[in-house]
C-alpha cells in the first residue's frame, strides 16, 4: 500500500520554547505531563523511521503517543523524544491485503465513522471515541461489541511496526498473521502485548479471521444499524447493604450463566457502575444490536434477573433505541470528567466469577465510607465470543473471564492526588485481600488488563502476592512475548514501567 500522496505537513519538531509545547505533552490523564527535549509530530512511516533513527544515533530515549489515552505515565516518563502519531489518521480499504488499513493515530470514533459510512462494517473496539488505535489495539482492546464479536485483536490481520535492529538500524516491517510469514511473531506480539514495547506501530490492517471474500463489505462484521440501550438507576439515599449485595450477586451470577460464546445473550453488553455514595449513584446498564432476534425480550429479562429480590426501587428503568453510529461515536463518550477534572487512577481485574460475598461487603464499605470520595467501580460484561479463542492464539491471554472490573477515581486538583490514589489502592487491596492485594489467576480471578495500566502491580507495597506484574497481565504468554522482544527490540529501545523485558 502506498502512503497518502501528500502528507498534510512535513514532520514538525516542537521544543520546550515553542508555544505549542504545553499542548503536545499533555495526555488525557493530567497527573502526567511529559518533559521531552522535543515532540516530533509525524505524518508518514518514512518520517517515523527517520525520527527513530535520529533518536538512536543521538542516544536519546524515544517513546510514542497516539491517542494519549494511556492511564499511566508510560509514554512520557523519562522520555527525551516523544513521537506524536495523532496526525496519521488515514482509514482505507487496501485491496492488495484484502484488509482495512488504519493509521495508528486514528481515534476509535474516526475509525467507526469511516468503516460505517464507507462499507457498513465495524470492529469490536473500545467505547470511548477519543481513544487512539495506536495504543488500544496492541493492548488487546475490547468494547460493547466484544461479547458478540470477540476482542479487537481477533480481527488484526497485519501491523506495520518501525523497529530497531541490533546494530541500531531503524526499519519498518509489515507482520501478518499468515502462517508462513517470517514476522508472524511480531504480529502476535501486537495482539495484546501492550504498547511502547516492540517498536512504533504506524498502521494496522483489520480483517475477520474467517473472511474469504474479495468484497470489503464482507471482510469485517456488519455494523449494527440501531443500538438498544437500557438502564436501571438507584440512588444511594435508598440503597441498603442487603440490596447492594443482592444486586452484586445477581449481576455476577447472570454473567457466569450467560457468557458462553454461543449464548443468546452474547449480544448483550452489560455493565454495573457504582460511584461513592457522595456521587451519582448505582447503575446497571446494557447495550445490544437491536437487530438481535428478540432484542427487547432479552434485555428485559436481563434487567428482571439482575434486579430480582433487590427490594429498593430504582429511580428509573428505561430502554431506548438510537442509531448505532450516533451512540458509538458520541463526542466525549466514556471520557471522564470535564476539561478540568482529568486526574485519573485506575486499577483493573478480570473475573471468572462474580464477587464473593466478602468482596461485595468490602466494596460496599469503600463506596459508602466518608463524606465524599471520587472512587467508583465499573464492572463490564466480558466473555461471549472473546472466550471462543485459545489463550495463546493471541497475546491477550484472558479467554475465560466473564467480567472485567475497573476500580477508579477521577478528580481535578493535584492537592487531592495522594488521598485519591490511596483510596483507589486501598479499595483494590481490600477486594483482593485473599490473594495478596491483586487478582492472582485462580478459579475466581484472571489477572489484570494491560490497557488499564497500573504500575502498582509492579510495586511490592501494593502487590504482596509474589506473583509478578507480567503474569497478572500476560500469564503464560509472557515468555513468548519476551522472545518477540529479543528478536524485534534487542536493544530495549522501547521501554517503560510495564513493557515486556528482554529475556535473561
Ligand atoms: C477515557 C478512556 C476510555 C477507555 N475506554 C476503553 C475501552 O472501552 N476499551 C478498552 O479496551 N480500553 C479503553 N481504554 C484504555 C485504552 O485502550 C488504553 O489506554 C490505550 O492504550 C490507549 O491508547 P492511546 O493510543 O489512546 O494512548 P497513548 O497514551 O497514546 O498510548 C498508550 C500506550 O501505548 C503506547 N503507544 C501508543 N501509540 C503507539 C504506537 N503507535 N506504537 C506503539 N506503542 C504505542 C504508548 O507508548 C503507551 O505506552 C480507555 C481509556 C480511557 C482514558
Amino acid at each position: 500500500m502506498t502512503e497518502p500522496d501528500s502528507p498534510a505537513f512535513a514532520a514538525a519538531t516542537i521544543t520546550a520554547d515553542d508555544p505549542r509545547y504545553p499542548s503536545m505533552v499533555l495526555g488525557t490523564n493530567h497527573r502526567f505531563v511529559g518533559r521531552p527535549d522535543y515532540v516530533r509530530v509525524v505524518t508518514t512511516t518514512g518520517q517515523v523511521v527517520a525520527a527513530v533513527a535520529e533518536a538512536v544515533a543521538a542516544g536519546k530515549r524515544i517513546s510514542v503517543r497516539s491517542g494519549g489515552h494511556g492511564f499511566e505515565d508510560l509514554a512520557t516518563d523519562g522520555v527525551e523524544i516523544l513521537l506524536d502519531m495523532s496526525e496519521m489518521t488515514d482509514v482505507r480499504y487496501d485491496a492488495e491485503r484484502r484488509a482495512f488499513a488504519i493509521d495508528a493515530g486514528a481515534t476509535l470514533g474516526h475509525v467507526y465513522r469511516v468503516l460505517f459510512k464507507g462499507w457498513g462494517v465495524t470492529i469490536p473496539a473500545g467505547e470511548c471515541p477519543e481513544v487512539g488505535v495506536g495504543g488500544h489495539i496492541v493492548g488487546g482492546g475490547y468494547g460493547p461489541l466484544s461479547r458478540s464479536l470477540g476482542a479487537v485483536v481477533d480481527y488484526l490481520y497485519a501491523v506495520e511496526v518501525v523497529v530497531v535492529d541490533e546494530d541500531g538500524t531503524a526499519r519498518a516491517i509489515v507482520a501478518t498473521r499468515e502462517e508462513g510469514d517470517p514476522h508472524r511473531e511480531l504480529w502476535w506480539a501486537h495482539t495484546g502485548g501492550g504498547g511502547g514495547t516492540f517498536g512504533v506501530v504506524t498502521r494496522y490492517w483489520m480483517r475477520a479471521p474467517d473472511a474469504r471474500s474479495d468484497d470489503p463489505r464482507e471482510l469485517l462484521p456488519k455494523a449494527p444499524g440501531a443500538w438498544r440501550s437500557g438502564m436501571a438507576v438507584w440512588s444511594w439515599e435508598t440503597m441498603t447493604p442487603e440490596a447492594f449485595a443482592t444486586l452484586q450477586a445477581n449481576f455476577g451470577s447472570w454473567f457466569e450463566r450467560n457468557s458462553d460464546p454461543d449464548s443468546p445473550y452474547a449480544a448483550l453488553a452489560g455493565y454495573f457502575h457504582g460511584t461513592h455514595r457522595s456521587g451519582f449513584g448505582l447503575t446497571v446498564g446494557a447495550h445490544m444490536d437491536d437487530a438481535t432476534p428478540d432484542a427487547e425480550k432479552l434485555m428485559t429479562s436481563f434487567f428482571e434477573e439482575v434486579t430480582a429480590g433487590v427490594d429498593v426501587e430504582p429511580l428509573f428503568v428505561s430502554q431506548q433505541v438510537r442509531p448505532w453510529l450516533y451512540m458509538s461515536s458520541y463526542p466525549g463518550w466514556g471520557d471522564p470528567g470535564d476539561p478540568f477534572t482529568r486526574r485519573i487512577k485506575i486499577k483493573a481485574a478480570y473475573l471468572r466469577k462474580g464477587y464473593a460475598k466478602e468482596q461485595t461487603d468490602v466494596l460496599y464499605r469503600h463506596l459508602t465510607t466518608g463524606e465524599a470520595s471520587p472512587v467508583q467501580l465499573i464492572l463490564i460484561g466480558y466473555g461471549g465470543r472473546v472466550n471462543a479463542v485459545a489463550p495463546d492464539a493471541t497475546a491477550a491471554a484472558q479467554r475465560d473471564s466473564v467480567l472485567k472490573a475497573a476500580y477508579m477515581a477521577v478528580w481535578a486538583s493535584p492537592e487531592e492526588d495522594d488521598t485519591n490514589i490511596r483510596l483507589v489502592r486501598e479499595m483494590y487491596r481490600d477486594v483482593y485481600a485473599r490473594t495478596g492485594g491483586v487478582p492472582v489467576p485462580d478459579d475466581a480471578n484472571d489477572g489484570s488488563y494491560v490497557n488499564y495500566a497500573d504500575t502498582d502491580l509492579a510495586d511490592p507495597e501494593w502487590n504482596t502476592s509474589g506473583v509478578p506484574w507480567h503474569t497478572l497481565y500476560f500469564k503464560d504468554n509472557y515468555p513468548r512475548l519476551q522472545q518477540a522482544k529479543k528478536t524485534y527490540d534487542p536493544r530495549d529501545v522501547f521501554h517503560h514501567a510495564l513493557s515486556v523485558r528482554l529475556p535473561d
